[in-house]
């Protein structure tokens, strides 16, 4: 995720200042220090970065934390609301008709954005379609076509015309009884001419509402450059960051963010469709701090349930909160888990998890891959029902059995079992708390 660094070396950095009420220069200083290695490690700008830490400086020496805050809640508010400062507010994409034209360099992920926000579009109710205008990449076409027939939205293309404006023009006309129009367009390999002349007549043609630079992750400080061409040229109302399950970076595109005094619309953290979130900015800098986005992981699991649920008539997901929590709740809650994307970025939207918990969980215990899950569901075919609902009775013979009959490792069953039990004691801390808990964490 983003400068994940920044919220692990944060929070490690933080973590010292637990039970003092007042800050030294030092310890100021430190956290100060801190935040800029991890920001230039995220390539951030460097006068960003040194704006940014000059501010949160200044304010943690001479704010004095309100009556009964410690100095590390203290702290935390200001990083918190300077980071949220610095990112803005989320680009406004309303649930209503409109148009959305992407632009960007190749392989940035134009086309997989496309796609991915046609999908959450649909979800939202709307009807969306994508047209895609790259007559330059072979095979644009195909991608395009093969990932709106997956998001099951409309798509419309010519892979023998080679006039992308006038395939921006037939698209909308085609198109025209949907809803939401996002138009893709052709990038290249660096910023030339023809790119831009190319894309202004697609603007002209389009007459979008938002005009949105997609941006690899990855990009570093290029993405200053490419953000002023394309902002001049066309105007950029927003940013949607690619590939941020692949790296740690990001400032890149924060850079992009400042130049062209827009906003972010969209996280892209994978290749499947769904791999899309809706940028939450106080949201997505809680998660960086450790904080937990509450509303992210609601509407993640909510859909995950849904749609286990709707495999499984029978089964009721609030069973499970209320009382015990069985070997076949774990089936459900696990296949439920896999539509939710990777467990560790679940495990970061939790408040009060994202930090301490997570760093105290084995590297595996969160990895609910799909052999893993597979191998799971074998050993369980291979349980009685009584051992089902009851696994603590599962004693080392009854291991020995089931392992034999599932033609699994013994150490496979163990860890069936172990997973049961952590997440167990997860739900447990769950139902500990209450409203009242998580309204206190969101407002930290
Ligand atoms: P375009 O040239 O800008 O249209 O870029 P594409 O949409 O073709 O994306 C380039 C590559 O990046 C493809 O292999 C995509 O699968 C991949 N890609 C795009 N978005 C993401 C993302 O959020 N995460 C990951 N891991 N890969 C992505």
């Amino acid at each position: 995720m983003v400068l994940d660094n920044l919220g692990s070396s944060l929070r490690g950095t933080l973590s010292k200042l637990q039970g003092k009420s007042r800050l030294s220069e030092e310890d100021v200083q430190e956290v100060v220090k801190e935040i800029q290695r991890s920001l230039l490690q995220a390539d951030v700008d460097v006068a960003l970065v040194m704006d940014l830490s000059d501010s949160i400086k200044q304010r943690a020496l001479d704010e004095d934390p309100p009556a009964g805050t410690s100095a590390r809640d203290h702290v935390l508010r200001i990083v918190y609301e300077e980071m949220t400062d610095l990112i803005g507010e989320s680009t406004k994409l309303p649930l209503e008709p409109q148009t959305i034209l992407l632009a960007g360099l190749q392989g940035s992920g134009k086309t997989t954005s496309a796609a991915k926000m046609a999908w959450w579009f649909s979800k939202k109710g709307l009807r969306p379609a994508v047209i895609q205008t790259d007559t330059f990449r072979p095979g644009a076409y195909d991608q395009a076509k093969q990932m709106c027939e997956r998001a099951e939205v409309e798509f419309y293309g010519d892979p023998d015309a080679d006039d992308p404006v006038e395939i921006a023009r037939e698209g909308l006309e085609q198109t025209s009884e949907r809803d939401v129009h996002i138009v893709d367009t052709a990038g290249r390999h660096a910023l030339e001419e023809d790119l831009i002349s190319e894309i202004e007549e697609i603007n002209t043609v389009v007459d979008p509402d938002t005009s949105l630079l997609v941006l690899d992750a990855a990009i570093g400080q290029g993405a200053k450059d490419q953000a002023r061409e394309f902002e001049n040229s066309i105007g950029i109302n927003g940013v949607v960051i690619t590939k941020l399950d692949g790296t740690a970076k990001g400032g890149g595109a924060l850079a992009a963010v400042n130049e062209t005094d827009s906003t972010i619309a969209f996280l892209g953290t994978g290749e499947t469709v769904q791999d899309i979130e809706r940028f939450e900015p106080s949201g997505f800098i809680s998660r960086l701090l450790g904080m937990g986005d509450l509303k992210q992981l609601s509407e993640r699991v909510e859909r995950a349930m849904r749609e286990t649920q709707a495999e499984d008539d029978d089964w009721e997901p609030e069973d499970v909160m209320k009382g015990q929590f069985t070997l076949n709740d774990m089936r459900k809650q696990m296949q439920a888990m896999n539509r939710m994307g990777p467990l560790d970025q679940v495990i970061d939207m939790i408040p009060g998890f994202g930090g301490s918990i997570r760093d105290q969980l084995p590297d595996d215990a969160m990895d609910v891959t799909q052999d893993r899950l597979r191998d799971f569901e074998v050993v369980m075919d291979s349980m009685t029902d009584d051992e089902l609902e009851n696994p603590r009775s599962v004693g080392a013979e009854r291991v020995q059995r089931i392992a034999r009959g599932s033609g699994k490792s013994e150490d496979r069953v163990r860890e069936l079992l172990e997973q049961h039990q952590m997440m167990e004691r997860m739900l447990k801390q769950f139902q500990g708390m209450g409203d009242s808990d998580m309204q206190r964490m969101m407002k930290k």
